[in-house]
């Protein structure tokens, strides 16, 4: 009987089991690849406050490969708003190297990480896992799910889950000629119900990539980006995988399970980044699981104290939605309408890529941005 398990060992997992095992508990991590943060699915630009407030330990020089100054957002018909900051706003990061860092950290807290071992079931306490070939049993007191979008666990709790809920991902990495301090976001049909994205790792190589809802020929979509933009490009790799967009869950919690990182959907739907809200989160499930080990308070506690969380995730799916609402044309508008009025001017000041909450207000407060208070209102009020 392994007192707490973690299924996945992406960054939220690793994070969470660190956390438990600091705490004197034993707790074994599942992994279903053979090693931590291969096949790397991910654009890794990661804010650079949030980075801050984790306080994970880590050494950026570690992992970061390239520090963001500000972002360049293309609307369908080419209205362009530029916004740069003097100091970095964001990191982009080496997956692979981050998640191998989180996993000697874990290591070192004294959890257990078992490589290419996979959940095949569970029901309660009884896991049924396949390793090398073959079916083992395992019992757990206390399951994290940390298996990514596609989770297992929540496809038990939850399955009523559609393909509505995911955007697809796809992207290259390219060698070519970048601007290295400013990422692209380009929005348009190619990129129905989501956008495509530029992200350099230096002046010669970056990191392009679209998401679409699920169900559209995604490479197709790439390359009919690729075409419009023109891109002069040489393909180094790529990549595919499913990100969540929609309103966090809020039932997180079954008889000894909890849901966590993108199996939770705590994902941000404006951008699709998830690292930072799933590492914050697994503060918050660590904390409740140590709480329930220790003085046998509820599970459900995660589900409460994870609310301020959910609360600036659900803004970030009220803009998506609203954003996914409007046609090519309109979202020319909102972005003409937004440049007149000084948009740029003003994310500049109080841009937050995380936490829309700390400035969404604010436009309410700027005369010159009351054109675009209508647009702030919808995501202010319920
Ligand atoms: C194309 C793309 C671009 C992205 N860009 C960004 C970005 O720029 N910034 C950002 O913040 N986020 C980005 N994301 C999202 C980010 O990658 C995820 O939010 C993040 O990886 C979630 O971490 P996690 O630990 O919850 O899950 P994951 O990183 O998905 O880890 C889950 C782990 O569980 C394992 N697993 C799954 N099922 C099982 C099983 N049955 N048994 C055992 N192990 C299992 C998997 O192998 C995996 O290692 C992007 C995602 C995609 C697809």
């Amino acid at each position: 009987m392994s007192l707490v398990t973690v299924i996945g060992a992406g960054p939220a997992g690793l994070r969470c089991a660190e956390l438990i095992a600091n705490e004197g508990f034993e707790v074994t991590v599942l992994e279903e690849h053979t090693t931590v943060g291969r096949p790397v699915q991910c654009a890794g630009l990661v804010s650079e406050t949030g980075l801050s407030e984790l306080e994970l330990g880590l050494n950026q020089e570690d992992y970061v490969v390239n520090s963001i100054y500000g972002a360049k957002m293309v609307s369908p018909h080419n209205v362009v708003l530029k916004v740069r900051k003097k100091k970095p706003v964001a990191q982009v990061i080496d997956r692979f190297k981050f998640d191998q860092l989180l996993y000697k950290r874990a290591l070192k807290a004294g959890a257990k990480v078992a490589l290419g071992t996979k959940l095949i079931d569970i029901t309660e306490s009884s896991l049924f896992l396949e390793a090398k070939g073959r079916g083992e049993l395992m019992k757990s007191n206390v399951v994290v799910a940390a298996d990514g979008p596609n989770s297992l666990v929540r496809n038990t709790t939850h399955p009523k889950i559609g393909g509505e809920s995911f955007v697809h991902g796809f992207q290259y990495r390219v060698e070519g000629s970048f601007d290295k301090k400013m990422v692209e976001l380009h929005f348009g049909s190619y990129a129905k119900g989501f956008f495509a994205w530029v992200i350099p790792e230096s002046e010669t190589i970056a990191r392009i990539g679209i998401g679409a809802k699920l169900g559209q020929d995604i490479e197709k979509r790439m390359k009919v980006f690729m075409q419009e933009k023109k891109f002069d490009v040489k393909i180094l790799s790529k990549s595919s995988a499913l990100i969540p967009v929609i309103n966090p869950l809020k039932q997180l919690v079954g008889t000894n399970t909890l849901l966590l990182g993108d199996a939770a959907f705590q994902t941000k739907a404006t951008t699709g980044g998830g690292i930072v809200m799933g590492l914050n989160a697994a503060e918050i499930a660590a904390e409740s699981v140590a709480n329930n080990l220790k003085h046998n308070s509820p599970l459900k506690e995660y589900e409460n104290n994870i609310a301020p969380v959910n609360k600036e995730l659900a803004l970030h799916w009220k803009i998506r939605a609203y954003l996914n609402s409007l046609n090519d044309h309109k979202l020319d508008d909102l972005f003409a309408k937004a440049k007149n009025a000084g948009i740029e001017a003003f994310l500049e000041e109080h841009g937050d890529m995380d936490k829309p909450s700390r400035f969404v207000k604010k436009i309410l407060l700027k005369p010159r941005l009351w054109g675009l208070a209508p647009t702030a209102m919808r995501f202010i009020l319920g």
